[in-house]
């Protein structure tokens, strides 16, 4: 059995505080896993232009691998080139390309970019200094027309200059091993990586994934349902769950793996155990 490729994202903290524990705990034990890179997300229409580009500058000044997400927001072109400048210059060499989502509270004021545009900018400015991952949807994006538009962008999106894909978090593993034959059928001949949730606060989990293309099974829903306020009985059957998905990914040669950590250690570190990786 292949060892899967693996890679931690985080989000950037709001406080020092919060950032210098993801810097000097967080980074340091999940790095001691032996992950392929690192990345930080960005917050919709920039919110988190500086604090993305601190965390990042600050985890790769240690000598890590680090991608942080970007996308245009409100941004013009210029300040997007510039920013790019800046993580070249700071030793960057990989990138989450996103269209990203509309500010809470700024209705239909931002034209958002789709991220095949973004990759085609990315690829103008810089050549081929940075390999790209882009965003992929197994369950399908909610505001997508259809199921086949979506894999048909998500093509665009690779054949724009895209190097692989990572996917939104799912549970349904069927949804992931029937999108990559749809990718495999529509010519999509680059990795395609699952985006892995642990589960730790169901309630926060049930009530993002309403709005973000993900969906809890009905009986994992009920399961949880049954042990209320019982948090360590929520933790123990999150972490079955999601070690059962990862094992049955990694048994069927998934290429690799993305965990999204909410920066946390334990349970992407557990789970990581369990599998004997
Ligand atoms: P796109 O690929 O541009 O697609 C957006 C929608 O438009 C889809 O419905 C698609 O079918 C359709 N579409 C795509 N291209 C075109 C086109 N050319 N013409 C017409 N329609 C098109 N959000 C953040 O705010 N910050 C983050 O750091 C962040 N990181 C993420 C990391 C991963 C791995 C994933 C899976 C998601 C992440 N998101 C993040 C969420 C993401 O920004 C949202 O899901 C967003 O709504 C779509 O971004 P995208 O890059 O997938 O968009």
């Amino acid at each position: 059995m292949a060892k899967p490729r693996i890679s931690f994202e985080f989000f950037p903290p709001k406080t020092p505080a919060g950032k210098d524990k993801l810097l000097n705990e967080t980074t340091p034990a999940l790095n001691a896993l032996g992950p392929e890179f690192f990345s930080v997300t960005y917050g919709a229409g920039g919110a988190t232009r500086d604090t993305t580009l601190g965390v990042v500058s600050a985890i790769r000044e240690t000598g890590i691998d680090v991608a942080p997400h970007l996308s245009f927001g409100g941004d013009d072109e210029e300040t997007v080139a510039q920013l790019l400048e800046t993580y070249k210059a700071r030793g960057i060499t990989r990138l989450v390309a996103l269209r990203g989502d509309m500010p809470s509270g700024m209705g239909a004021a931002m034209q958002l970019v789709y991220a095949n545009e973004l990759v085609d900018f990315i690829r103008q400015r810089t050549g081929d200094h940075f390999q790209i991952h882009v965003a992929a949807y197994p369950e399908i994006h909610p505001e997508s027309r259809s199921y086949q538009s979506d894999v048909e962008f998500l093509k665009r999106k690779l054949d724009a200059g895209a190097n692989s894909a990572i996917t939104q978090y799912f549970y349904n593993v069927e949804a992931y091993f029937y999108f990559l034959d749809q990718c495999a059928a529509m010519g999509i001949d680059k990795p395609v990586y699952a985006g892995i949730m642990p589960i730790t606060n169901f309630q926060n989990l049930a009530r993002f994934s309403r709005n973000c293309g993900a969906e809890i099974p009905r009986w994992i829903c009920k399961r949880m349902e049954d042990f209320g306020d019982d948090q360590e009985s929520v933790r123990q059957f999150g972490l079955e769950v999601v070690t059962q998905l990862c094992q049955t990914l990694i048994e069927s040669g998934c290429p690799g793996i993305h965990f999204y950590t909410m920066n946390q250690v334990e349970p992407t570190r557990q789970i990581y155990n369990n599998l004997g990786l």
